[in-house]
């Protein structure tokens, strides 16, 4: 069987990349082709974890409309399809490479299989345009790989028939525990922690906080900048915050907050520097969809920047709060975590025990 791995933003090269390697150990033939959607923090990832595409589209550009980069995918991909014929293009998530691919595949006859499928909140405007790319890509794929119980139940409701779903859970864990198992080795060497060890005040309680989220343009990123602000006047914390590229994310937040002593503004860091990072943490303030996933594994409190989540597994579970943009109110949450001390012994992780890819594997061995 010939498989074309397709994906262009950093979640989905992280949480494609065990899929990658358990597809690479088999006589399958496999061929990756990268969008380049989010082109310098794709690239951070792709080399830590050797992922090495023999297409690149490298589509990334300026102010780009997601109508202009839908349809350059879809002009784009036709020639990787017509060249390589596969019989099977996996997709991921829930991108507009994940939904662009798999209407590209869908017309040229190409099974489509979708790894993290299921995942929903019913609200077309929110996530914006992450729950429309999802549920498109739900009703182009044949196989549909779950990461949850209720993944997989948002599917049967759609109609999608059980022998076409499987519950793998999620691959994010299976790449976090490989990276933590690189990590955590006597002698591994990363400049990049070495540099965040001298910069950081490791006796504090780090507060580690990310957010890229287009419904929180604007006023949302305004309300968490002020809200840390806030934080940052207390002398047990420190404010670690890897800011996203996307210049929307970036004018706010430089703005607002490069000028505080214990608030640390870094680029984007790389995949393991960014899971030592949360390893440090006492607590993470995101908007993101995979540190919801991993933090779990990790015994660290989320609190979620968001006022719904296609990933409710995490609250029902007490990993994650979801408190929305509102400053009072993120404030209020990161100050209840700090004075309770509370450190979560809870490791059971709702999204998964690590060996999603190895399952995903399973399943196209024994269905090739
Ligand atoms: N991440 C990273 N470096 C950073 C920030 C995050 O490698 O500076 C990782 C993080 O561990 C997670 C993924 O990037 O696996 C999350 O990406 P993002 O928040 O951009 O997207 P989402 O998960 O919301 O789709």
């Amino acid at each position: 069987m010939k498989i074309l791995l397709c994906f262009g933003t950093r979640p989905e090269a992280i949480k494609m990349a065990p899929l990658y390697h358990e597809l690479k150990k088999t006589n399958f033939q496999v061929k990756v082709c990268v969008t380049a959607q989010h082109r310098e923090m794709l690239d951070q990832v792709l080399g830590f974890f050797e992922i090495i595409p023999e297409y690149d589209l490298d589509l990334m550009q300026p102010n780009q409309t997601l109508n202009g980069l839908s349809a350059t995918i879809l002009s784009k991909i036709d020639f990787v399809l017509n060249k390589e014929k596969p019989n099977l293009v996996i997709v991921h998530g829930d991108t507009t490479t994940s939904s662009m691919v798999a209407l590209a595949a869908f017309h040229q006859g190409i099974k489509v299989g979708h790894v993290e499928a299921g995942l929903r909140t019913y609200n077309k405007k929110s996530p914006f345009p992450e729950e429309i790319n999802r549920q498109l890509t739900s009703r182009l794929a044949d196989i549909h790989f779950t990461p949850t119980y209720l993944a997989t139940q948002n599917l049967l409701n759609e109609g999608v028939l059980q022998k076409n779903i499987i519950e793998t859970g999620n691959t994010v864990i299976d790449a976090l525990f490989w990276t933590l198992s690189k990590i955590e080795m006597p002698n591994y060497i990363n400049p990049e922690i070495e540099k965040l060890t001298k910069s950081i005040p490791l006796n504090k309680k780090i507060i580690l906080v990310t957010g890229h989220r287009r419904e929180n343009f604007g006023h949302g990123f305004e309300n968490l900048c002020k809200a840390l602000l806030k934080i940052s006047e207390r002398e047990d914390v420190t404010i670690v915050y890897p800011v996203h590229l996307n210049p929307n994310v970036k004018e706010i937040v430089y703005n607002q907050l490069s000028k505080k002593e214990n608030i640390h503004l870094i680029t984007p860091v790389s995949y393991p520097a960014f899971v030592w990072l949360m390893k440090q943490s006492y607590l993470i303030v995101t908007d993101s969809g995979g540190i919801q996933e991993e933090a779990p594994s990790l015994g660290k409190p989320i609190i979620v920047t968001r006022t719904v989540s296609e990933r409710p597994e995490g609250v029902t579970s007490g990993h994650s709060i979801l408190v929305g943009t509102d400053e009072k109110k993120i404030i209020e949450s990161i100050v209840a975590i700090l004075n309770k001390d509370l450190i979560y012994e809870n490791k059971n992780n709702p999204y998964g025990n690590g060996d999603a890819a190895q399952q995903i594997l399973k399943y196209l061995l024994d269905n090739d």
